[in-house]
């Protein structure tokens, strides 16, 4: 079997979607094949939150931001070893690609609300609809479906071919395990993600990255697009920076959105009911933190200063259920019922939280100098939520250039390979900032699909 196109576009995240619908608008004729039964990949379940300096959310609420402020927040959380090129590429386009996904995708933010994650020196965070990537994935289907791309699901890309010199098509399998090929007239973008969902890969590059972590990642980030590209001479970096997210569902592995009242406020506690990290410092560190407490787990504990702002346990009320017949989370209307409930120690909590609400009064957080907006814990009924650290983003990948070109490792381009998204390495150093990964994945997409019919 054989089929011609212009552009392969391998994985339908993010990333691929954006590419995807780009080249096809100029008149290309683009397929895009997914090795899952659905669309979507990490991209689909992410709080559909991105980074975007000067949006008319932040003007409204008097917050000063800046491309170069962006660049330096990603840069040092990254511990500058990013790709500073990249990240302006990133910084430059978050705006105008906002406008992109708002007036052509028909994407929806939430009007008035942003997010500070950890890192960032302001709420510089839009927000999608319902906080989820959901928004996003179906709003770039359904204008794929519009402009005619052709969807090719449960199709696993092989092999890249390369002819001349020069990525020709991609070799695949479908769901009943027939080959095909898929020539590409213009070019192949990878965009398969990342690869924190394979454990034997993951362990190659950082061997404490084995079976003790648990992942959010979907099952088809198995770093298929890294072999795939590396078995042609593409040259990969940072390999061995493999990020944990804090705040994950112990039991699961599962990415926990209603923990996102962190951003908002809410303290971390160990079992002994004492603060022990920032709660605003990078996923890594902060990770790294609650492994070194009892049980490798740590206790989220808010009340309704902090509940009001976002709703968290409103917005994500199918995960607050998952976790209350968990017993993960807990609600009480004194914090001595939350200590109890787990077990932590009483005086320890009071005293904690007690301390934590005269720091707010007094505008300074004198332990740990919490960044972002401080607010106490008074009001009740209170939240109490059992969390745990798990892989969620790898930032190692592929070597791309500004144009989303892939480079081999003496930095010469690779005729008709691109790459996008989680796929690709460096943009973000050692460490991943919240809200950067989807800004990447749609800008890098976009650039990946107007660079290969050029
Ligand atoms: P990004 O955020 O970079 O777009 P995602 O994780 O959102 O990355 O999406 C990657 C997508 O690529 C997933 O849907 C995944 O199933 C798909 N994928 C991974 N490997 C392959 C492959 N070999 N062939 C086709 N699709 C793939």
């Amino acid at each position: 079997l054989e089929q011609t196109y212009d552009v392969v576009v391998i994985g339908g995240g993010g990333a691929g979607l954006s590419a995807a619908v780009e080249a096809q608008s100029s008149g290309a004729k683009v397929v895009l094949l997914e090795k899952m039964s659905s669309l979507g990949g990490n991209t689909l379940v992410s709080g559909g939150g991105l980074n975007v300096p000067g949006t008319k959310q932040q003007k409204a609420l008097g917050i000063e931001d800046s491309v170069e402020l962006f660049i330096e927040d990603t840069m040092n959380g990254g511990d500058n070893i990013n790709k500073k090129e990249l990240v302006t590429v990133i910084a430059k386009n978050a705006l105008p690609t906002t406008e992109w996904l708002v007036n052509e995708i028909n994407v929806e933010f939430m009007p008035d609300r942003l997010q500070q994650f950890g890192g960032h020196s302001v709420p510089r965070a839009l927000i999608s609809k319902n906080n989820h990537g959901t928004e996003l994935i179906r709003k770039l289907k359904a204008y794929g479906d519009k402009l005619g791309v052709e969807f090719k699901m449960e199709t696993r890309a092989e092999e890249l071919i390369m002819d001349n010199n020069r990525v020709v098509g991609v070799k695949a399998k479908n769901a009943a395990g027939q080959e095909i090929i898929f020539n590409a007239n213009k070019g192949v973008i990878i965009a398969t993600g990342g690869f924190g969902a394979n454990k034997e890969m993951r362990v190659k590059y950082d061997p404490d990255k084995d079976d003790k972590y648990k992942t959010t990642d979907v099952s088809g980030t198995t770093g298929d697009g890294i072999i795939m590209a590396e078995k042609l001479g593409a040259d990969l970096m940072h390999m061995e920076y493999i990020q944990t997210y804090p705040t994950c569902n112990p039991k699961t592995g599962i990415i926990s959105y209603v923990a996102n009242s962190r951003f908002d406020g809410a303290v971390l506690l160990n079992q002994e009911g004492k603060r022990f990290v920032e709660e605003m410092d990078r996923r890594d560190v902060i990770s790294k933190a609650i492994l070194e407490q009892t049980n490798n787990e740590a206790y989220l504990i808010w009340g309704q200063e902090i509940e009001e702002v976002g709703n968290m346990t409103k917005v994500h009320e199918d995960e607050y259920k998952v976790f209350e017949k968990m017993d993960l989370i807990y609600k009480a209307d004194t914090l001595e019922e939350l200590a109890k409930h787990f077990e932590v120690d009483k005086d320890n909590l009071l005293a904690s939280i007690e301390k934590y609400n005269r720091f707010v009064e007094n505008g300074k957080d004198e332990d740990f100098n919490r960044r972002g907006k401080l607010r106490t814990i008074e009001k009740g009924p209170f939240y109490i939520q059992k969390v745990a650290p798990a892989i969620h983003h790898t930032m190692g990948g592929i070597v791309i250039n500004e144009d989303a070109k892939v480079l081999d490792n003496k930095g010469k381009v690779i005729e008709g390979l691109f790459a996008a998204g989680e796929v690709t390495g460096g943009i973000h150093g050692t460490n991943r900032l919240g809200g950067n990964a989807v800004t990447d994945v749609i800008v890098f997409g976009r650039i990946a699909g107007q660079k290969v019919v050029e």
